[in-house]
């Protein structure tokens, strides 16, 4: 299920600090600089395939709100740092991917999984899509 934006939160309400700061320790950035640019998601190759923009999962963090983990677009970011090279506030926003992504895994719930697949459809896929998949900076 998608989160929806309509329900999003326009303030930051205390009870969402503790999710904040977990994705802050998790994955090192410091998520109040971003300002909404929106130059992330302009750079982003895989926004047709995402429910969320990566800016919009940088505000939805912003505002602790932990539905952002039920967006696709976590599993989606193929990890090519783009967004980072364009951030003018040097978030790497990537980094936020993996960790959004390290709080689902450690409910034991995975997204894509190359096990799944038949021979034929691994071979057939893109390397960086295998990359992808095996997630760079996962443990
Ligand atoms: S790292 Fe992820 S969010 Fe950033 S540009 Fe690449 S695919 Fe998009
Ligand atoms: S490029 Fe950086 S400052 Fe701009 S919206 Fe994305 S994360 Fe925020």
């Amino acid at each position: 299920m998608s989160p929806e934006p309509s329900r999003l939160a326009l303030r930051f309400k205390p009870e969402n600090a503790s999710f904040k700061a977990k994705v802050a320790e998790l994955s090192g950035e410091e998520i109040d600089l971003c300002f909404q640019c929106g130059a992330c998601s302009s750079g982003c190759p895989l926004t047709a395939e995402m429910d969320l923009l990566p800016s919009k999962v940088i505000r939805y963090v912003q505002l602790g709100e932990e539905a952002v983990l039920e967006s696709k677009t976590i599993w989606v970011c193929s990890t090519c740092f783009n967004c980072e090279v364009r951030c003018p506030r040097g978030i790497d926003i990537a980094n936020v991917m993996e960790a959004l992504r390290q709080l689902m895994l450690r409910k034991k719930y995975d997204r894509v999984s190359l096990d799944a697949l038949e021979p034929e459809e691994l071979r057939g896929l893109p390397q960086i899509a295998i990359i992808s998949n095996l997630r760079k900076l996962t443990a």
